[in-house]
């Protein structure tokens, strides 16, 4: 699998590109900057199949419309708790001082225990809230890369104090889920270098 991450807005979103030797494409969590991403697919010449949402955050969903239209694809995900969160996307673009975002649903919720087949991956879904109350990961077990958003950071965790963050559930979230994964499982955050769960169990001071 190949993996490009491509940072957009002026939060630094990690955008993720993945693609297999066939071309086969998926995008996760296109927050914004979509010619830049739509550039890049077309430079690529990739298929894309699907665009993936780890939590309904404005800079992480914010072109995910934009690359809907142009490529014809679904969007996929988060879990639909999360649905209060794209209703709100007019007022996410105000507070942050962006363009107006209309707000907009998936084509798709994704639930825990769901495995799905995007960009040569299979990614075993799991339901991580605290940061929001749908937030998902992607895990693919055998290619050892896990897409998991804004809950945990190298070094650091996702934020709790925003509508619907819950800070209990954002820790048992990632100790009696993320860490239940392999050690050498690659995590690949939504801000920041990636990092892996034996990084993260080790060293990170807000799980100690
Ligand atoms: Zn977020």
């Amino acid at each position: 699998m190949n993996i490009e991450i491509i940072p957009v807005t002026a939060f630094q979103q990690n955008c993720s590109l993945i693609w297999d030797d066939e071309k086969n494409a998926a995008i996760i969590d296109p927050g914004g900057e979509a010619e830049k991403l739509i550039g890049r697919i077309e430079e690529l010449g990739l298929n894309l199949e699907a665009i993936l949402l780890t939590h309904a955050h404005l800079d992480h969903v914010g072109a995910a419309e934009q690359v809907k239209q142009h490529f014809g694809v679904e969007i996929w995900g988060p879990q639909e708790e999360d649905r209060f969160l794209f209703d709100s996307l007019p007022e996410q673009s105000q507070r942050f001082g962006m363009p107006t975002i209309h707000a907009f649903l998936p084509d798709r919720w994704l639930h825990e225990g769901e495995t799905i087949h995007a960009g040569g991956g299979i990614f075993e879904i799991l339901h991580l809230p605290g940061h929001t109350p749908g937030h998902i990961g992607f895990i693919e077990k055998q290619k050892k890369a896990a897409f998991t958003g804004d809950v945990l950071f190298q070094g650091s965790i996702g934020r709790t104090d925003l509508p619907g963050g819950n800070y209990t559930q954002l820790i048992s979230a990632i100790r009696e889920k993320l860490f239940k994964l392999n050690g050498d499982m690659i995590i690949i955050a939504g801000h920041g270098p990636y990092t892996t769960i034996e990084h993260e169990k080790t060293n990170n001071p807000f799980l100690k």
